[in-house]
């Protein structure tokens, strides 16, 4: 992993190898070339990135800790520790890029930001960058995931977005992104659209990954002046994958260090629609406009997924985890449903932190590299906090004595 790295990968129409890219209506692709033209030139001066700086330690509460879990490592082995994005505002990384995206719509003199939400993690977090620099906030949210979601739901509404029930198809994401992009068309001057991952049509896999680079770049300093060296693992969930190249990112050069991404094996990975595990199961392809390994059925169409973490319920992944895959510079591996709750309520229990279930897939793989390599240091990117699902977790699992 030799050469800069950053200035190769995308390259400039947004390809990491063969994935990524943009395949999208020419309409958009003005909008999107617009975007990335504005983020060259406004991300990298001097004001935004002292600005975002500033944001990041007075309102995030940045940098979040590294912490050694202290009986976590003496019961299963090893040495692990924890990057603390749960300790982010809004309890998750996600406010990582939702602020820079916010910010950047501001300097673009854009009055609202658009969007589609899932469980409404992203639509949360990018209604607390809106309330944060006075912007409006839409959110497109499938009726179905409404009804599910309702904390989320009221939540946004509280920072006070317009949350957007779409009727149409299933309810869910797929028709929600849709539905979000129709609305931007509607409005691009004064709108911009604001990607949830290092997903999507170039420039949003990069610009989301450098704004959560972030995460890896403290993590390695802090890493290092803990114990005077590199981490041996890094280990993180992979939905979209933001939260992983934020983490990533930092060590992909480092060629010490192994490296993770634990993707979700739901409840089975024989049978399609049981699981999430994009990369280890699927085969390249497209959706919602890029290319990179995604799950499909017979007809080629995104296959339906599942994993309890809603976070991770998506049948493509980014195009940057889909080329250091084919790189073999990161290995991606499955976590459980029943492995995933083992370990929520393992770290509960043993250090006092209730990961969200996302971030329990990325523990529950280092418990497990912790027993194979007893003398390795592991380096977990904890995501979030876990009580937007102790409610599910509850009403679904026995709780252990
Ligand atoms: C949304 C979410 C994820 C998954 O998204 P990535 O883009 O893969 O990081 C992981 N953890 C938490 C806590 C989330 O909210």
């Amino acid at each position: 992993m030799q050469g800069n790295y950053f200035k190769n990968y995308p390259n400039k129409e947004g390809f990491f190898k063969e994935y990524g890219g943009s395949f999208i209506p020419e309409q958009l692709q003005k909008e999107m070339d617009k975007i990335t033209k504005a983020y060259y030139s406004i991300s990298k001066s001097h004001k935004f990135i002292a600005e975002l700086r500033s944001i990041r330690k007075h309102y995030q509460g940045r940098p979040t800790p590294v912490y050694f879990c202290n009986r976590l490592s003496e019961r299963y082995g090893g040495r692990i520790y924890l990057k603390r994005e749960d300790l982010n505002h809004t309890g998750a990384h996600k406010l990582n890029h939702c602020m820079g995206e916010a910010l950047l719509a501001k300097y673009m003199g854009k009055k609202r930001l658009i969007a589609e939400t899932g469980a409404g993690q992203h639509g949360v977090a990018l209604a607390t960058a809106a309330a944060y620099f006075g912007l409006e906030c839409e959110i497109h949210m499938g009726e179905v995931d409404i009804q599910k979601e309702y904390p989320n739901v009221m939540r946004m509404k509280v920072l006070g977005a317009t949350v957007i029930p779409v009727t149409h198809g299933l309810k869910t994401l797929k028709e929600a992104v849709d539905s979000a992009f129709e609305a931007y068309l509607k409005d691009p001057i004064n709108s911009i659209y604001c990607i949830g991952s290092v997903v999507g049509p170039h420039p949003f896999p990069m610009m989301v990954r450098d704004f959560q680079r972030v995460i890896g770049i403290e993590a390695k300093d802090q890493f290092q002046e803990m114990t005077g060296e590199l981490p041996d693992n890094i280990v993180a969930c992979v939905g979209g994958g933001s939260n992983a190249m934020g983490i990533f990112s930092a060590f992909l050069q480092d060629d010490e260090c192994k490296i993770f991404g634990v993707e979700p094996g739901g409840k089975s990975l024989d049978i399609i629609g049981d699981h999430a595990a994009t990369m280890s199961l699927g085969t390249p392809g497209m959706i919602h406009g890029f290319k990179c390994y995604t799950l499909q059925d017979e007809k080629g169409e995104p296959a339906p997924v599942h994993s309890i973490a809603s976070g991770l319920d998506y049948p493509g992944v980014g195009p940057e985890h889909s080329m250091l895959k084919d790189m073999d510079r990161v290995s991606y591996v499955t976590a459980s449903d029943k492995e995933c709750i083992d370990a929520f309520y393992d770290l509960s229990r043993s250090e006092g932190i209730i990961p969200a279930l996302e971030s329990a897939h990325a523990v529950a793989y280092a418990i497990k590299l912790a027993q194979r390599s007893p003398q390795e240091s592991i380096l977990v990117n904890l995501s979030g906090r876990g009580d937007k699902d102790l409610d599910y977790v509850i009403d679904n699992f026995e709780m252990p004595k």
